[in-house]
This record gives structure tokens, C-alpha cells and sequence, in this order.
């Protein structure tokens, strides 16, 4: 076994059968997906529109492409064709444009609302109130096109596990308020994507459905490439 499937056989030995793995292909090589492909694996997240549109093109028909980048509203139109899911719509103008592509396109879209939970400033996301006031809107009700399955959100960068843990008790908890208050009856609206290399046992613990992880599956990235 290479180590890419002996790494994500080591993961999935860790997950509960119910909890899904996006393996976070980012910066990395066609032929690296192509081993964990081989291995089984097809959900794959990449954070980088063009990157993940070329890699779509040239890969296997059934991956299926999770999108967990800060996206820029004039690089939604590349992805919109084949995109499975955007796990990082972070404001109610980008769902916005995302429906107006989804719709040139006629596809909707599945996407997940992310919400800063980290005490970085650097991190992205709703506050629990922005995110309110756009599902409140007369307009969030006109997108058709999309359509909301869930949140994210990324935990500090920290070996602190107590706030870690408690950062994805907080987007849990707007998960289940969420559900209440605005989608009760929408059985697709259960995804919540928190975890990743470093922290993903406690995101699990506190009842993550998706952990991206790229690292431990595919070693660490180099940026300067
Ligand atoms: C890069 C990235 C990951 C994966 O990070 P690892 O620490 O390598 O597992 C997960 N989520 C997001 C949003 C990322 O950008």
C-alpha cells in the first residue's frame, strides 16, 4: 500500500461510519489524487477556483469537488459547472452571486454557511446575527439556485483543546439553531464541516458530519512551489 491510501486507511479507522472524509488536495499534484482515488476516496476539497477547475477537468468524472476557499466573486462562474458543494459561503453577497451563476448555468448549488468561530482575526465567516438577517431577507428567499446544507468553520490554530473544542461546540450550536428556527423541514440542511488535520478527533467528538483533511493524508504543502 502507498502511504497516501495507508493514510487514509489510518483516518477512516478513526471516523465514525456516519462522519464523511474530504481529503484536502490543495497545492498537491494530480497524481497524488490519483492515488487516493485508487484508494477509494472521492470527495476531495480544493481551495483555489482555476486549480480546481483544471483538476476536474483532467481526473475522474465521479470525484466529487468540495469548495473550501475564500471565493472571489468573479471566479464562482468557473466552478459553477461541476462544483458538489461551497463549504465557504461567507457572506450574503457571495450566496447571492453564486445563485445568479448557479442560475445562468441552471444547476443549484449545495452550499454550506461559514461562520468565524476562531478567535484569528484572519478567518472568515458569518456571525451568527449576519447570518440571521440574510435568512430573514426578501431576497434570500428569491435564490432558488442555491440551496443551504449546513455550516463550517475552522477552530483556532492553537494547542489549546479546551478552546478548540469549545469553538466547535459554538458553531454546533448555531447549527441546531439553525435547523430550529429556519429549516426544520428541510431534511438536506445537516451538514456540519468542522475538522481538519490537527483537530479533527475533537470535531468529530462534538459532532462534525464532514472533517477536511489535507495534511496527514497527503503530507505537508509546500507554498513557494
Ligand atoms: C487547508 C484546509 C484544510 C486542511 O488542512 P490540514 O491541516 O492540512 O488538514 C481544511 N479546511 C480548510 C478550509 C483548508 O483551507
Amino acid at each position: 500500500m502507498n502511504s497516501i491510501a495507508a493514510n487514509i486507511a489510518n483516518i477512516r479507522e478513526r471516523l465514525p461510519e456516519q462522519v464523511r472524509l474530504i481529503a484536502v488536495s490543495k497545492f498537491k499534484p494530480e497524481e497524488d489524487i490519483l492515488q487516493a482515488y485508487e484508494a477509494g476516496q472521492r470527495l476531495f476539497g480544493e481551495n483555489k477556483a482555476l486549480e480546481m477547475r483544471d483538476k476536474h477537468e483532467h481526473l475522474p468524472k465521479d470525484i466529487a469537488w468540495h469548495f473550501i476557499g475564500h471565493l472571489q466573486t468573479n471566479k464562482i462562474k468557473y466552478i459553477i459547472p461541476f462544483v458538489d458543494c461551497i463549504h465557504s459561503i461567507d457572506s450574503a453577497h457571495l450566496l447571492a452571486e453564486v445563485n445568479r451563476q448557479a442560475a445562468k448555468q441552471d444547476r443549484r448549488v449545495r452550499c454550506l454557511l461559514q461562520f468565524h468561530i476562531a478567535t484569528e482575526e484572519s478567518k472568515f465567516g458569518f456571525s451568527y446575527e449576519e447570518a440571521v438577517r440574510m435568512l430573514v431577507s426578501p431576497e434570500f428567499s428569491e435564490w432558488r439556485h442555491v440551496e443551504l446544507c449546513g455550516v463550517m468553520g475552522m477552530a483556532t490554530n492553537t494547542e489549546d483543546s479546551t478552546l478548540v473544542r469549545k469553538e466547535f461546540r459554538t458553531l454546533r450550536t448555531y447549527f441546531d439553531r439553525l435547523k430550529q428556527d429556519f429549516f426544520s423541514g428541510e431534511e438536506n440542511f445537516r451538514e456540519i464541516s468542522m475538522g481538519m488535520t490537527g483537530d479533527y478527533p475533537i470535531a468529530v467528538e462534538e459532532g462534525s458530519t464532514m472533517v477536511r483533511i489535507g495534511s496527514a493524508i497527503f503530507g505537508s504543502r509546500n507554498y513557494n512551489l
